[in-house]
């Protein structure tokens, strides 16, 4: 009971004053309906006894009763209808901006399809469960409260007929809600395990296809689908185990009562006319009583649900600094970082200390898994390191906020995401106080004129619209004009692999030029000519650094740089040695 009221002020939220008048409205058409039952004893009594007078009054203050309680009922579903879609968009709106919030990494160990299910299945299961849970408790309570009474007044020993059906009653709910709390996480586990099967299959699917595992696959999201079947209909057995142990029980305790009532009428203690009362009366009692084994199964579903909605809600934001610095220059330096992604074995950066002046562009390099993108991505604080720290111009990157921090840095990373939007709309994001002809001009200096003129409505053709038919090298083009139009001081850029056809890479690299010129640039560099030109080098491997210098200085010292480079150049033309480049090493 304590769990049903703390749920209860869990979900009315900020909401609490309406919450309460809608409990209040639900209490009082309980009771008004415990109280048309209660009054149909002295009302049959007085009826047959002669008493017509008090008898027709009774008859009107029942009818009366249950028009108030018809109204109330009205009352109280206009309440539902008005409050809980308010509860629900309150919860989602909080989840969503509590998402914003919370660090990039922690989002990407999520599954996108628990979460989903999460802002959806979960808000709407939780906000109808609790309102289904707070109506059927009040009338569980209210109702059979007044006909104990009613007994406990006409004769006490009529209560003991009720006892063993209370006791099945009871046996039966403590069960259920045992059972429930197994079955319920069950389910819930199949129902996120199905969402994510199905968010895998449809963005698989192009891929499954080219690689002929349709098949394959799509038995893994059916087995998902067959499992969910399984766990719902077991759960379902269940509630209509408790449900039929409910209404045996509310049953044998009127047909208990109804005995002690005539064995009373037998000694002549209790007339029959009473006897008569109690038992229209009890019958009346069996229903609630018997819709009980309900409130067990929707609460365990109403308390799942809220359990991981609150799971979400507990992830922690990156930890804000309540005075924010704010940044004035833009030299970046790693002072003996070492950083974890959450339960993997090895650290992905070691002890990481690296100074990258203003200005200056820094090439990573090194084998795949070496910690290249985790780097950068300390940089953009997507998380936050356990030890050493990330500076920008001198500043402890964790003492301003995300907005100032993100003011300083554009980022054009390999798997560009863009919104389904127009063109335009897309790249103005970065700067949307930017005028037309910015943008624009953006999308120029990126080399997406050709592309412009191809598509149906120019810049403002809409991405969803053509999607597919945007190549690798005109997504990233499109991300390069998004980071120029935002003209940030500090650009981190995962330079394209050879997926690019050569006229694509050209163009791509001509617009990469002009976005990171005169900038603070770090690039994991997939390019000889960029890992050449670089003002500094950083070889990664392990997490550790191993290596630091310019070109020259590095294949001087003869170490792994050079050894790397000997590998890639040896025997081989240049564009072959790209290719190779990218496919192995990631140089
Ligand atoms: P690189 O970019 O040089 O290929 P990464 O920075 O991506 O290297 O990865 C460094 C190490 O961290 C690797 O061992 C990789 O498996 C691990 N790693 C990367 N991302 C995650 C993640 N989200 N969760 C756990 N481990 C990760
Ligand atoms: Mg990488």
């Amino acid at each position: 009971m304590r769990r049903i009221i703390a749920m209860m002020g869990q979900a009315a939220g900020p909401y609490r004053p309406q919450w309460n008048r809608a409990v209040v409205i639900t209490v009082f058409g309980a009771l008004a309906n415990g109280l048309t039952l209660v009054l149909l004893l002295p009302m049959v009594v007085s009826l047959l006894s002669g008493d017509t007078a008090t008898g027709w009054w009774l008859v009107g203050a029942i009818a009366a009763l249950m028009i108030a309680e018809g109204f109330l009922r009205v009352g109280e579903l206009g309440f539902s209808y008005n409050l809980y879609p308010t509860l629900m968009e309150d919860i989602r709106l909080r989840l969503g901006e509590h998402l914003r919030r919370i660090p990039a990494e922690e989002l990407a160990l999520r599954r996108s399809g628990g979460l989903s299910t999460t802002l959806n299945q979960d808000v709407t299961n939780s906000m109808l469960s609790v309102s289904e849970v707070a109506s059927l408790f009040l009338r569980l309570i209210v109702i059979p409260l007044g006909f104990v009474i009613a007994l406990i007044v006409i004769d006490p020993r009529l209560l003991l007929g009720a006892i063993l059906g209370a006791v099945v009653v009871a046996f039966t709910l403590a069960r259920q809600n045992a059972v429930t709390a197994r079955s319920q996480p069950a389910i819930a586990r199949a129902d996120a395990e199905t969402a994510d099967r199905i968010v895998e299959y449809v963005q698989g699917l192009p891929v499954l296809k080219a690689a002929g595992q349709v098949g394959d696959r799509s038995e893994r999201l059916v087995a998902a689908m067959h499992a969910q079947g399984r766990a719902l209909r077991a759960s379902i057995d269940q509630a209509s185990f408790a449900l039929t142990g409910a209404a045996i029980g509310a049953n044998l305790a009127v047909a208990g009562v109804v005995a002690v009532g005539a064995s009373l009428v037998l000694g002549a203690e209790l007339s029959p006319v009473m006897a008569a009362a109690v038992v229209v009366a009890a019958a009346g009692l069996a229903e609630p009583l018997a819709r009980a084994a309900a409130l067990t199964s929707v609460f365990e579903v109403a308390e799942a649900a809220m359990g991981r909605i609150n799971d979400v809600l507990a992830i922690a934001p990156l930890p804000t600094p309540e005075t924010p610095a704010v940044l004035t220059a833009h030299h970046i330096a790693f002072e003996n970082v070492s950083f974890s992604y959450r339960g993997a074995v090895a650290p992905a950066i070691q002890d990481v200390s690296v100074n990258i002046p203003a200005g200056s562009l820094t090439a990573f390099v090194g084998p795949s898994g070496g910690g290249k993108t985790t780097m950068t991505r300390l940089i953009a604080r997507f998380a936050d390191p356990q030890q050493g720290r990330v500076l920008i111009g001198g500043t402890d990157i964790r003492e301003v906020t995300e907005r100032e921090l993100m003011r300083h840095i554009a980022v054009v990373f390999q798997d560009v995401h863009l919104f389904d939007a127009s063109i335009f709309d897309n790249v103005a994001m970065a700067r949307p106080q930017a005028s037309e002809q910015e943008v624009l001009d953006a999308l120029e200096a990126a080399n997406c004129g050709e592309l412009l003129a191809r598509l149906p409505d120019g810049a403002h053709t809409r991405v969803g619209e053509v999607g597919n038919q945007l190549s690798g090298g005109e997504r990233q083009r499109v991300a390069i004009a998004r980071a120029l139009l935002k003209d940030a001081p500090i650009v981190l850029l995962d330079e394209p692999t050879s997926a690019l056809d050569t006229e694509s890479e050209v163009m791509v690299q001509e617009a990469i030029d002009r976005l990171v010129r005169d900038k603070t640039v770090v690039v994991i560099a997939h390019r000889l000519s960029t890992v050449v030109a670089a003002d500094q080098i950083v070889v990664l491997d392990a997490g550790r650094v191993r290596e630091i210098g310019d070109h020259t200085s590095l294949l001087a010292s003869g170490g792994r740089y050079a050894a790397m480079w000997a590998a890639q150049t040896r025997a081989r033309g240049w564009t072959l040695a790209q290719d190779a480049l990218a496919h192995q090493t990631s140089v």
